[in-house]
């Protein structure tokens, strides 16, 4: 992993991601090296080699945040995962989170249960959530598509320790592929622990034409679903009446 030490400017950007009004981006890149990961475009810009190999660092996010109030919600982290591996050394994360004004409202989401590290510094904000990416990826798809990441069920572990330890919670189920996650299934083992939802449909267009092409060519029906209209409304009503049967707080299933 090739580390990139840089300086910013600013450390809040006005966003417009659906939950959220602010982003804050203390990495770009990201050690979890997801295949489909939308943020991958960077790649063609940063001109530091391969998606996941390289994270550049902005060393004074600590230091941004010291004395700065924003209204609204801040979603920490749009183009990489706040908890990514190069987190447990270079702490920026931990760091901001002491220096944050403890007022601001935050939504964290992630794919580490490196999170667990923080909870008494969590603790003392008076609105954050901590939101999960949840999918049932194992064995040769877990490889292919989410190869830097720990697995969902230690995920799920750890949203639960979270919710045991007072924080607010929420599981992100995503990138959904038809006939390769089992939502149902999911929801039975987050419902305890997650206090709302998202979902969200794989977006083929968003992960690329190397991820496209290999999802053709191995799960040619996931594929065929997700490139048809029809098909893929199906499908999403099917999500949508568990989520109803389920009688979870859930947002409208994301699609792209
Ligand atoms: S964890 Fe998120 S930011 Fe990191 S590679 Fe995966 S999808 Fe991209």
């Amino acid at each position: 992993m090739e580390i990139i030490e840089t300086e910013a400017k600013e450390i809040y950007t006005k966003t417009s991601l659906p939950g959220a009004d602010w982003v804050i981006n203390q990495y770009v890149g990201c050690g979890h090296a997801c295949e489909y990961c939308y943020a991958r475009f960077m790649s063609r810009w940063k001109k530091h080699g391969t998606w996941g190999t390289w994270v550049e660092a902005k060393m004074n996010a600590p230091e941004l945040v010291k004395g700065k109030f924003v209204e609204g919600i801040v979603f920490m982290s749009s183009v990489s995962d706040a908890y990514q591996p190069i987190e447990g050394e270079l702490r920026l994360t931990r760091r901001i989170l002491e220096n944050m004004d403890k007022r601001i409202r935050l939504s964290i989401l992630t794919k580490s249960d490196l999170v667990l590290r923080d909870i008494d510094v969590l603790k003392e904000f008076k609105d954050v959530e901590i939101g999960f990416t949840v999918n049932s990826f194992v064995g040769t798809e877990k490889e292919l598509f989410e190869p830097g990441s720990v697995m969902a069920g230690e995920r799920i572990e750890a949203m639960k320790q979270l919710k045991e330890n007072g924080l607010k919670t929420y599981a992100f189920v995503g990138p959904i592929v038809p006939g390769l996650i089992d939502v149902s299934d999911i929801i039975g083992k987050t419902k305890k622990h997650a206090d709302h939802y998202w979902f969200e449909v794989m977006n083929l267009r968003g992960a690329g034409k190397e991820f496209s092409e290999m999802l053709k060519g191995r799960y040619p029906e996931s594929y065929r679903i997700l490139n048809d209209e029809t098909a893929l409304s199906e499908y999403i009503k099917g999500i949508e009446s568990i989520i109803k049967d389920e009688g979870i707080k859930a947002s409208k299933v994301l699609r792209h």
